[in-house]
């Protein structure tokens, strides 16, 4: 499995404008629109940061995964993203090395990117993503 570098930090906020007004307006990043993924109940928008970029997740819906997210920690950091060359590749090795996924297949994210979670009980706690673009 290669890692090629930190995609994105995934950040949960109740609201993507409200949000947007310290990450673009005061930070200055570029803001590049927002988009909706259905299936996960979530309205997403990134913020290019150099090579990286911040994603600001706002749920769709009152039980969707971020809605629960904040419920429980409040706003704030919620997954880290790597991007890796082979997203099946990656899960087949995570898997063979006995790691919990959420994911044991890619499913498809904002930007049309392959992605998968893996558990946070396999990763002290942290939300992993994995990102194939
Ligand atoms: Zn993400």
């Amino acid at each position: 499995m290669r890692i090629l570098k930190i995609d994105h930090l995934g950040v949960a906020v109740n609201s993507i404008d409200k949000g947007k007004n310290f990450w673009s307006d005061i930070l200055g990043l570029d803001f590049e629109g927002d988009e909706t993924v259905e299936a996960q109940k979530v309205k997403t928008a990134f913020f290019p940061v150099g090579e990286s970029e911040v994603e600001l997740l706002e749920s769709t819906a009152p039980d969707g995964p971020i809605a629960k997210f904040i419920e429980k920690k409040g706003e704030g950091i919620q997954h880290i993203a790597f991007r890796v060359e082979n997203i099946e590749e990656a899960l087949a090795e995570l898997k063979q090395k006995g790691v919990r996924l959420i994911d044991e297949t890619p499913r498809i994210g904002a930007g049309g990117a392959k992605i998968a979670f893996l558990h946070p009980k396999a990763t002290s706690g942290v939300l992993v993503e994995l990102c194939e673009r």
